[in-house]
């Protein structure tokens, strides 16, 4: 079945197969048994559901969506939603796959999860948006809870879509259930900090005057943009969706971020000349910081990329054979997994803060936050220098290896 308008995308990998290689890499490097390593890989629960909604002229249109549990060994599952015409089970796997490992390796008692559905939401008024997202909140809600799978934002979603799937699973439960989902409205629930959270880290990357490309504008994206910009980094160049913007002068995220408010699209931004997103890939800098969707840098492009360090602000960006190419050439690689952690890091305080009802203030979450990412980072670095691997594959053994080893001690059942 394929809802709705879809938007042409090139083919690009399947990002399941990626998550697959990725994995087999790192437990290339652990004594695992078989079937505990086949535990490991294959998601735990899939729940697809096809539901209708109302539209504005009328008519009925019955859409596409998914929530996937990976792993469930290290605690309830956490992870975001995704609203986008990519959207398949693969990709949700491969997602709620990253999510395991990004949470394993900041230490957070969460397995991973995802969930998405097919949908282009710009296409959606308002109404159509809520009445989508309260439906498939509802149909989910088999799966998730505050103690068994908590959403979050991701691509195309957002803090008022959050705030109805909280308010719809509070209606059915009959009383009010924050701890259902993060990266909610501070009005409700919300944690300080969260919404900077998944691009903040990228500032201990920064140098002054460095020049830097960010790939996608949207919730990771934007922010990456003016953070780096605020610590003295020069940003040559800004995508989103729709085309590129080029200025080796350098530009002001914030003004680009009101333009946008504005047009809908980064294109026509004074004073810059447009590219297109692979063009974009490709300029001269020295930080490129990929914050838009997976599969972006590929065999085709990655011996063509100028910068020395690339922090994956998006999850997946990266394909297994352009490591290579990037490894070869000496490209600094932070993967996502560690690089954009600070989101759910902040959605686990958030959550922390919901059950306990007590709120912290923003300098008590980075103060919290900082040396979570400094432990998880110096780890990384010592086993890929231990192990002569990559800092993915550094990243992901470290992962793997902790969620194993609680797999082992809670043992199979029966
Ligand atoms: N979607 C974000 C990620 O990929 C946040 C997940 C969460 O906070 O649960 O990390």
């Amino acid at each position: 079945m394929k809802p709705g308008p879809t938007v042409q995308v090139p083919t690009r990998e399947d990002p399941w197969e990626m998550a697959l290689r990725q994995f087999n890499r790192a437990a290339d490097h652990l004594p695992l048994k078989r079937g505990i390593r086949e535990f490991l890989v294959y998601p735990h629960r899939e729940l697809t559901v096809n539901f209708p909604v109302h539209m504005d002229d009328g008519s009925v249109r019955v859409f596409t969506g998914y929530r996937v549990h990976h792993s469930t060994v290290l605690g309830p599952t956490k992870g975001g939603i995704r609203y986008s015409t990519h959207v398949n089970l693969n990709e949700v796997r491969a997602l709620a796959m990253w999510m395991s490992w990004k949470c394993a390796l900041m230490h957070l008692p969460y397995g991973g999860a995802k969930g998405g559905v097919a949908v282009e939401p710009k296409q959606l008024s308002r109404g159509e948006l809520e009445r989508l997202t309260r439906r498939f909140a509802t149909e989910i809600s088999v799966v998730v809870g505050p103690q068994s799978d908590i959403p979050a934002p991701d691509v195309g979603t957002n803090d008022q879509i959050m705030a109805w799937i909280m308010d719809t699973y509070s209606m059915h439960r009959g009383h009010s259930v924050p701890a259902v989902v993060t990266g909610k409205p501070v009005s409700i629930g919300g944690s300080a900090g969260r919404r900077e959270a998944t691009a903040a880290r990228t500032r201990k990357f920064a140098l002054e005057g460095a020049q830097v490309v960010v790939q996608g504008f949207g919730n990771v994206g934007s922010v990456a943009a003016y953070l780096l910009h605020d610590q003295g980094c020069r940003i040559v160049g800004l995508s989103d969706v729709y085309s590129g913007i080029f200025n080796p002068a350098g530009l002001d995220p914030r003004a680009v971020l009101e333009y946008v408010a504005q047009t809908g699209r980064v294109e026509g931004f004074p004073g810059t000349q447009t590219v297109t997103n692979t063009e974009l890939l490709e300029l001269p800098c020295d930080i490129l910081v990929p914050a838009a969707i997976e599969g972006q840098i590929t065999r085709a492009n990655a011996a063509q990329i100028k910068a020395k360090i690339i922090v994956e602000g998006a999850n997946g960006p990266t394909t297994p054979d352009a490591d290579d190419i990037l490894t070869d050439r000496g490209v600094f690689v932070v993967p996502d997994i560690l690089a954009n952690a600070g989101g759910v890091i902040v959605s686990y305080f958030e959550w922390v803060q919901d059950l306990s009802s007590l709120f912290w203030t923003e300098e008590e979450i980075n103060a919290r936050l900082e040396p979570i990412m400094v432990q998880a980072f110096k780890g990384v670095v010592r086993l890929a220098a231990e192990r002569e691997v990559d800092l993915r594959t550094s990243a992901l053994i470290y992962a793997v290896r902790r969620v194993a080893d609680a797999l082992l001690v809670r043992g199979i059942y029966p």
